[in-house]
């Protein structure tokens, strides 16, 4: 028997869970134990998808957030510590780039536990995002790192990980597995009322929102877009604050609606025209479901989008954000093969089993 113990915290982590965590439930000789950290914690943006998309419950919530990145992390650490100290599973399974995820990869290794980092090696080259330095830490200290993506091996690999005494194996991406999965239950958000072509649009990264000018300019670039072409805006409770405290205002064209789902999202991407974001993992699932995606970010990890123009790097500036929408053509073949075929999860699993033999 393995015992594995998952971290989860943020949105995009139990996203990733959903489709990892339900190839644990298929393999009688692995148990998963799930310690949620609370970083996310509103009904929307962390109950709703473990109903959704039949997640465990939590074996353990921490009710850590809302706190600065070092308090936030620190009492992470100690009490995941305590967690693993009672369990002593053989693996400690983390995902991605938030504070639980370096949390979760520190208390471990200071206990000599495996680390299985999923979505390894990405690099945004940007180290004032916590994300970055949340990435990169956490594969210096894991045992095994699941990269999603040839260019994620190579990043590693300049950075000397033949070095290390890790593992690093091409699993291709969990997300691609969710998206397939997921597709089929798809489901329109009940109170939208939407006919007809719209763009999907999220914001939440803190370099956006937490900039008076460039929360600005994404305003205002939102409500142009918006006077040819609706535009609808889940929108995260971070963003929903910022933008409370912002002289400009949002067009009524612009639909803002409260975090949604991932069933809700699902069909959000499918059906829209075009995809607007900060967002890691909405670039990919944009290409998932064949959209064109305008990233409003200076850098992105997922750089094999923008290499085959499905994505467009804008940062936020007005006038290229608009120009991008208007003007930019995109590649509209989207039968490349760029994060695996949908089985990332399984053989991430296989991975695991195979380094315990
Ligand atoms: N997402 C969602 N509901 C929303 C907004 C986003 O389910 O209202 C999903 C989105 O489809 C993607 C994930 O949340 O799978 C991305 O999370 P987020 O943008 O918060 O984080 P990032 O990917 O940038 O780390």
């Amino acid at each position: 028997m393995i015992k594995v113990v998952t971290i989860l915290g943020a949105r995009p982590q139990f996203i990733k869970a959903g489709s990892v965590s339900r190839e644990f439930g298929a393999h009688e000789n692995i148990q998963e134990v799930i310690i949620h950290t609370g970083q996310h914690y509103d009904a929307n943006m962390s109950d709703i998808f473990f109903d959704e998309m039949k997640i465990p419950k939590p074996d353990y919530f921490l009710g850590i957030g809302g706190n600065s990145h070092g308090a936030m992390t620190g009492q992470m650490i100690e009490k995941i510590e305590a967690v693993l100290l009672t369990e002593q599973p053989d693996w400690v399974l983390v995902y991605g780039d938030t504070n639980s995820t370096l949390a979760g990869a520190i208390a471990a290794s200071k206990l000599h536990i495996k680390v299985a980092h999923i979505e390894a090696g990405l690099r945004s080259f940007n180290m004032n995002m916590p994300e970055e330095v949340n990435r990169i830490l956490t594969d210096r200290i894991s045992s095994i790192l699941f990269c999603p993506t040839q260019t994620a091996i190579n990043n590693l690999q300049s950075e000397g990980v033949d070095k290390w005494q890790t593992q690093v194996s091409l699993s291709g991406d969990v997300m691609q597995d969710g998206a397939i999965f997921y597709k089929e239950l798809a489901e329109k958000p009940i109170d939208l009322e939407i006919n007809g072509e719209f763009v999907l649009s999220t914001i939440h990264r803190a370099e956006n929102t937490d900039s008076t000018t460039r929360l600005t300019a994404i305003v205002e670039s939102l409500n142009v877009i918006a006077e040819s072409t609706p535009i609808v805006l889940p929108l995260h409770p971070r963003t929903k604050a910022k933008l409370e405290a912002l002289p400009i205002k949002l067009s009524p064209a612009v639909k803002v609606i409260a975090p949604v789902g991932y069933l809700n999202m699902v069909w959000l991407i499918d059906n829209c025209k075009l995809v607007m974001t900060d967002s890691g993992g909405l670039q990919k699932e944009a290409f998932f479901f064949a959209k064109p995606c305008i990233t409003l970010r200076d850098e992105t990890e997922w750089v094999e989008l923008i290499d085959h123009n499905f994505n467009i790097l804008v940062g936020a500036d007005k006038k290229a954000i608009i120009a991008a929408y208007n003007e930019h053509v995109f590649s509209s073949d989207f039968n490349v093969d760029l994060y695996g075929n949908g089985l990332a999860s399984s053989n991430i699993i296989n991975a695991l089993i195979k380094y315990e033999k």
